[in-house]
């Protein structure tokens, strides 16, 4: 167990942080890492989980079909299994969550676990696949479910409310045309006729010292219901000067900065959104080089989630993703996705 306490019970506060360093450099910033992972038995690897997924009992298991606490350890291979004293169903500590019907090692997990929180920018699938020696669909399915994961954590939220202030902003993305070879075979890609249709905007609602909503639409016009459904009464609302949010007047006091003539002025603009979107935008380019529209909405969530969490040690990171993970329930979208495809 001496391992399980370095991993997971270092006592922040006990560390002496060193103010004039960035946040990033110090100590405090490194609970986990992948060679304290490596080196957990089988056994410790799952205790090490089951403590992540039954905090309350402090690893004890608890019946993932009726709740019930009191379970008989019936285990026979390498993944632990339990039995319900009340409902005698079976179930592992895997059962009902996002790493229901696992193919790899619990050890793994974790593993991944930590490398997607050590990843600022994100983690594209094939560097993940490489780095745990697991084949890319696997390494794509599970960064998915870790996506997942992160995004359940602000399905639903409502930001903002009276004397908070969110700033809203859009970032197109999407729908390239690339120009042909010859100067004479060229068209104007600004026109509509040659537009791929694929263009999408990602819309970011940011709380100022609060939390990222984000989802994907056509347009900024087509966001402005989804915004005054997640934004509280009472906030005020920073935005730049696109004729798409004017309708936003109508439920909030809004604030516009005219970025032809500055970023900021009299305290009005939109540069935590701003922040956001350089994120999403490095991790474009740097990790996935190309996101497809389909799962546009799940890596805006990511960088949210990632975003909003920048200050946040790592080793309460991997805890919280874990835990999100836990209770998020078998993946709908993923699991068996690449079975159901070949089919
Ligand atoms: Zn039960």
């Amino acid at each position: 167990m001496s391992l399980l306490v370095t991993i997971f019970d270092v006592r922040i506060s006990n560390m002496v942080m060193n103010v004039s360093q960035h946040f990033l450099l110090s100590a405090a910033a490194r609970m986990i890492s992948l060679k304290a992972i490596f080196s957990l038995s089988d056994a410790d690897a799952w205790t090490v989980f089951q403590r992540l997924r039954w905090p309350e009992t402090d690893g004890a298991a608890v019946c993932s079909h009726c709740g019930h606490d009191r379970c008989y350890d019936v285990t026979r291979g390498a993944t632990p299994r339990f039995r319900c004293s009340a409902c005698r169903k079976d179930f592992s500590p895997t059962s009902g969550t996002l790493f229901a019907y696992h193919k790899l090692s619990i050890r793994d997990y974790l593993a991944a676990i930590a490398l997607f929180v050590n990843a600022v920018k994100g983690v594209s699938a094939l560097q993940m696949g490489r780095d745990l020696d697991v084949s890319y669909k696997a390494a794509w399915v599970l960064c998915h479910k870790l996506r997942e994961a992160m995004a359940s954590e602000m399905k639903g939220a409502v930001i903002g409310g009276e004397g908070k202030t969110v700033e809203v902003d859009g970032m197109y993305t999407g729908g390239h045309i690339r120009p042909a070879n010859l100067k004479e075979d060229r068209v104007d890609r600004r026109l509509a006729k040659h537009q791929t249709g694929k263009r999408q905007v990602v819309v970011a609602i940011r709380e100022r010292d609060g939390r990222t909503v984000t989802a994907v639409f056509k347009s900024e016009d087509a966001s402005t219901d989804f915004i005054k459904a997640r934004v509280a009464r009472g906030t005020t609302v920073h935005t730049d000067e696109a004729a798409s949010w004017e309708s936003l007047r109508a439920k909030f006091r809004v604030r516009t900065i005219n970025h032809s003539q500055a970023y900021s002025h009299d305290d009005a603009c939109t540069n935590q959104a701003e922040s956001y979107f350089s994120r999403l935008r490095r991790a474009e380019r740097g990790q996935h080089h190309q996101i497809s529209g389909n799962y546009l909405g799940r890596y805006a969530a990511e960088m949210g989630w990632r975003e909003d969490n920048r200050r946040q040690p790592n080793g309460t990171l991997f805890t919280r993703i874990v835990g999100l993970a836990v209770r998020c329930r078998v993946s709908v979208d993923f699991t068996g996705r690449w079975q159901r495809q070949a089919a």
